[in-house]
């Protein structure tokens, strides 16, 4: 196995008394990884504290193999590492071309690559002319393109995301997200996708780590993590459901009837292929299988409410607010 893109070992970040970050230990491998966490969870203090940007309280973190509070490993870590910030940082008297270049000449890279790289980006995101125009003239989701496209120049191999489709319209936010998905899956880049919206991170993410209050809550494949317990298995027939069923029962197989010709069997290991043999003696068609899961959002909620001080994670059926956010409730965990 390749080495982990990301260790914590006992990171700890205290401002004055307030510990923001806890004791986190964790290897996360190569891939597109979300790091979930209402607002205040330590996100960005963990971003910060990967890039050297501030010094850890206590224990160490390495990522792409280097250390960033050492000056020597930071300059060959900006090389590897792309930086999306959650802040605007952008300088309003240049326009696009200028501040994407001159960021990627700040990496290190020369400047005929830097010209040439900063119109690729540019036209990666999608920014056409707007990129000769002043950033005072930018609008959020021209500023939030622009921003990825900097993070992008000098081609990393890891990409840290701050919040990235902050303040998008629905479609910018779709654009930003399918350029995340195409970095993570089809460019192959690693990500750390930094976000308080669970959505945006399982449309783009493999894993993901749950952090609350400093504390890791919960953390793997969001494949793990969605899987039930038991393998209940959305099955729909076509032919005689009758004797499908009666077939189930003789097999000692658990199920629960949702429609005429759909009903829930609890699986047992390898049962799978065996339940197409029993359609087809009882003389119906599997026309579909379907494992059920968890969504993203029931694991969460579970996990926030397994965290320390949980009290605004509790279900509260009368929010108005978005449930997709982590701060609200939402009902748990129920199958799908
Ligand atoms: P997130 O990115 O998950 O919203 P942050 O890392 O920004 O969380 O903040 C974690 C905690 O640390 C919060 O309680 C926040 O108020 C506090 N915090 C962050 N930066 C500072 C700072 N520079 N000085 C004091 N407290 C801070």
């Amino acid at each position: 196995m390749s080495e982990p893109i990301i260790q914590l070992d006992g990171l700890e970040k205290s401002y004055g008394a307030l510990r923001a970050l806890d004791g986190l230990s964790l290897d996360l491998p190569e891939g597109p990884i979300g790091l979930l966490g209402p607002n205040g969870a330590g996100k960005s203090t963990l971003i910060k504290l990967l890039l050297g940007q501030l010094e850890p309280s206590a224990g160490r973190a390495r990522i792409a193999g280097f250390d960033p509070t050492r000056r020597a490993e930071r300059l060959a870590l900006r090389r590897r590492v792309g930086y999306m910030p959650e802040s605007d940082c952008l300088i309003p008297d240049m326009n696009g071309v200028e501040l994407v270049r001159g960021l990627g000449r700040l990496t290190g890279m020369t400047p005929r690559d830097a010209i040439t790289r900063t119109h690729e980006v540019l036209d990666y995101v999608g920014l056409e002319e707007a990129r000769y125009r002043g950033l005072d003239e930018y609008s959020t989701g021209m500023k939030q393109r622009l921003k990825l496209a900097q993070a992008l120049v000098h081609d990393p191999q890891l990409l840290l995301l701050d919040e990235p489709t902050n303040g998008l319209d629905p479609k910018g936010r779709k654009h930003m997200l399918e350029l995340i998905h195409d970095l993570g899956h089809v460019q192959g880049k690693s990500l750390l996708l930094c976000s308080h919206l669970l959505p945006d991170v399982e449309r783009t993410c493999e894993r993901v780590v749950v952090i609350d209050k400093g504390k890791i809550c919960s953390t793997g494949s969001i494949e793990e993590l969605t899987r039930t317990e038991g393998s209940w298995t959305r099955t729909e027939v076509d032919g005689d459901v009758a004797a499908f069923r009666a077939a189930l029962t003789a097999a000692e197989l658990e199920f629960e009837v949702e429609s005429t010709f759909v009903q829930r069997v609890r699986l047992r290991e390898a049962d799978g292929d065996g339940l197409f043999e029993l359609a087809v003696r009882a003389g119906a068609v599997l026309v579909q299988l379907a494992p059920e899961r968890w969504t993203l959002e029931e694991v969460f909620v579970d996990a926030l409410a397994n965290s320390p001080g949980n009290a605004r994670f509790q279900p509260d059926s009368n929010s108005a607010r978005s449930s997709a956010e982590l701060e609200t409730g939402a009902p748990g965990k129920g199958r799908h």
